[in-house]
Formats: C-alpha cells, structure tokens, sequence
C-alpha cells in the first residue's frame, strides 16, 4: 500500500494525517518544530497565551469534525453577554455600544455584498460612510488587516455577519488552543500515524505515494519552488500583558477609529494565568509602512483608556509582530476558488490557511486537509493500486 506523507503539523496536518489515517491509508507526519501545534501552540509556562488572540467559530464546518471525533474539548463559556463589558472606542472615547450604522450592515447578508467592490463601497453605500468605516475597523477582529474596507465585500461580509451573529460564534478551547492540538495528536497515534517532530523537510521525498504539503503558503512556495504560491494575508502587532486583576475591567475593547481589538482571555478561562492576574491579548493591524513600535503606540492608547492603572498593574508583558499569517483575505474581485490551487499535480497537494479552499481563518486549513486527502486518496485509486478505502471495503 502507498503511503502519504504529509509535511507540516499544525492544524492543517493533524487534520490531513487523521482523515487519511481513518480511511485506512498508511500516513507519515514530518513537523519541522520540536512540538505539534504550528501557529495553533500555546505557550508553555504560567501565561497560556495561544499566538494572538484566538477563537475557534462554532458554524464552521472543522466545529463538527472535532466534535464528531470527541476532539473539541471543554470550551470555556463566554463571560454573559449582558455583563461582558464589550466596549468601543469612537470620536477617541469609550463607549458601550456600537453605531446602530454598524449593526445596519451587519444585518445585510453576506450573499447582497458584490465580490468585485471593496467592502468600503458598498458599505457606505448601505448605512453611509461613518459606518462604514466603523463596520470596516471591528472586521480588524478576525481579518488581522490594516484597511479591511479595501477588501472584496463579499468576503468581508461574510466574516461581518459571522463574528457579530448571536448567540456568539466565538468560542475558547479551555487552556488554549494547545489542548486541541495535544487531543488531534493522541487521535492520530491512535490511527498509527508515523509523526515525526524536529523533522524539517528539505526537498519533497523520493515519493512513494502523495505528499501533502501543509506548512504556510511562505514555507510551501520554498518547498515545492513554485514562486508562484503567494497570496495576501494580515500584518498585525501582537501585545500580550498580565495584569493584576481589578475588579471593572472590559472583557473587550473594539477600536472603529482604526483597526485593534483587546481581549482579557481570563475573563472567559482563568486558569490561563496565575490567580489574581488577568491575561490581555491585543492585536493591532499594521501597514506595510508602520513598525512594530506603531502598532505598540497604538495598543498602549487602547489600554489607557480601556484599563485604567494597567502601566502599574502589568507584571509581564510581551510584544511581536505577525506578518502574513493571519490566513488569506481576499481582494475586490477575487475569492477563495482564486487562491493557490490544493492539486499541485505529479501527486503533490497543498493544505493550509491560504490556500483555495473556504471558510473563516483556521476553517480553511482544515477544509483544504480533508480535501488535499481526498484528491490523494483518488491518486492512489488511479495509480492502479488498491486504495486503502477499497482495502478497508473489501
Ligand atoms: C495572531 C493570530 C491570530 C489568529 N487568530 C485566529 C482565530 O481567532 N481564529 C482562527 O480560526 N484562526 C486564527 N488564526 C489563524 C490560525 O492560527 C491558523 O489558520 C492555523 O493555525 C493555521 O494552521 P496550518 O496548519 O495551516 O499552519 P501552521 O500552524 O503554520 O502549521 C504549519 C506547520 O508546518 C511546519 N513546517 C513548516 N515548514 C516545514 C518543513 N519544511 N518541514 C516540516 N515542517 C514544516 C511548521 O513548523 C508548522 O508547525 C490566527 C493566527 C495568528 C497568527
């Protein structure tokens, strides 16, 4: 029987080398890190942060997946809505809710939005141009870009109308996202996957079967050398912060004057730092010409108005910036069908978060395993050989 090899153990991987493994094929994992997890680890140590603020959406189709193989977990509850202490900043003050223009376009499906007009557009066309602007900079939230109005409507939209639905989508794997990745691991040893971590792939193996190619689009184009695996992402300051704990403070704060949100994780799970300190996460989206310092610039203005006394109260903190790997956005005129194709041809296959398959950020690594497993799986069948489905059947 042929073997696949997949290379790349985040979610993508773990999700392919499952899939496959379940349908009876032999299946090798080589991960580069010393750990699994990829852009989905959390940190070690006292402060569980995951790599920015993370939230896996309960309507994607990777939701059931995990849930159907007992892998999602304990999810931590969502502070209750009425209490979450949601706050906004407009006109450089904090308020409690949102311009009712916001909420006028997050009404609108995501199908009336036009793929080929920007978000902006077609927004101010909807509820005027002070909303959407506002409407633009929330999407900062889940989009990780520094002018989401310039993106395709449609694509906007969508992720508009996922991440403002009620009763929330957002939901938080209790003790990070690591937790997840350490249950998709156990799953595939389970299966008999061969994983194989500090193992980092140079060349594509002498093939014996198909290879799935499921690292970052970045790492991928190096790999395969196919310059032309490149497709746009986000760029955005990372500001990690514990703080002692005071009694008032927001669950989150939204930035529409510009795009940044910041989040206090410990609202929803406090086991992810030590009792009596909260953990904030804050991502800022950051222009090619801003630096890193900018985006801090920026985060820091957020906690002062958000987090009254947090210079005094901070007794760790940590800074970064992530440059494209926030997933895919997509351009006016384009959508995820345009993006790098899964089928590479001669057997290989990419998954990852930006590539040509849909969803909402880590949706679309998943969607793109299962589907890279499927075309190898119809690989095999072709090549002549018994595919390990018809094995399993017979
Ligand atoms: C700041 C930030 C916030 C985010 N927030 C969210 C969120 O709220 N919700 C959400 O759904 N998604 C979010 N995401 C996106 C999500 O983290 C990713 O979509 C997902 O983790 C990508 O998984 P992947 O398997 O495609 O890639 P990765 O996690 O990057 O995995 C690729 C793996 O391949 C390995 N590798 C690379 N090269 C080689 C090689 N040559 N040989 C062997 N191994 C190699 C790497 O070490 C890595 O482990 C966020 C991402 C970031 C950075």
């Amino acid at each position: 029987m042929q073997e696949i090899t997949v290379v790349g153990g985040g979610f993508a991987g773990l999700t392919a080398a499952i899939t496959a493994a379940e349908s009876g094929a032999r299946v090798a994992l080589y991960e580069a890190h010393h750990t699994l997890g990829g852009r989905a680890r959390t940190a070690e140590g006292p402060y569980r942060t995951n790599e920015g603020p993370h939230a896996l959406y309960n309507r994607g189709p990777h939701w059931t997946w995990l849930k159907q193989r007992g892998l999602l977990g304990p999810m931590a509850a969502l502070p209750p809505l009425e209490g979450a202490r949601f706050r906004f900043r407009r006109g450089g003050a904090l308020r409690r809710t949102p311009p009712l223009a916001l909420l006028r376009i997050a009404r609108r499906r995501a199908e009336d939005a036009p793929v080929d007009t920007d978000f902006m557009t077609w927004a101010t066309g909807v509820a005027g141009e002070s909303g959407a602007r506002a409407a633009a900079h929330f999407m900062g939230v889940a989009l990780f870009h520094h002018d989401p109005g310039s993106l395709s409507a449609a694509f906007v939209q969508e992720r508009l109308r996922r991440t403002t639905a009620l009763p929330p989508e957002a939901h938080y794997p209790r003790g990070g996202w690591g937790q997840v990745i350490e249950r998709m691991a156990a799953r595939a040893w389970d299966l008999g996957v061969r994983i194989e971590t500090t193992s980092r792939v140079d060349a594509l193996p002498e093939r014996h079967g198909p290879v799935i190619v499921a690292t970052s689009l970045d790492a991928a184009r190096r790999l395969i050398g196919d310059d032309t695996l490149r497709w746009p992402s986000g760029r955005t300051t990372l500001v990690d912060l514990a703080l002692r704990a005071r009694h008032g403070d927001p669950f989150v704060v939204s930035d529409l004057d510009a795009p940044g949100w910041l989040e206090r994780f410990t609202a929803q799970d406090p086991s992810l730092a030590p009792k009596g300190q909260s953990l904030i996460q804050g991502q800022l989206p950051t222009a090619p010409d801003e630096s890193r310092a900018d985006g801090v610039a920026r985060a820091e203005a957020l906690l002062d108005l958000g987090f009254p006394g947090w210079r005094e109260r901070t007794v760790w903190r940590r800074e970064a910036l992530a440059n494209g790997r926030t997933g895919a956005v997509d351009l006016p005129g384009t959508t995820w069908r345009d993006r790098p194709a899964i089928d590479r041809g001669d057997g290989v296959y990419l998954a990852g978060d930006q590539v040509a398959a849909p969803g909402l950020l880590c949706e679309v690594a998943f969607n793109s395993g299962i589907e890279a497993v499927s075309l190898a799986l119809r690989d095999i069948k072709y090549a002549g050989t018994r595919t390990p489905l018809d094995l399993k059947q017979s």
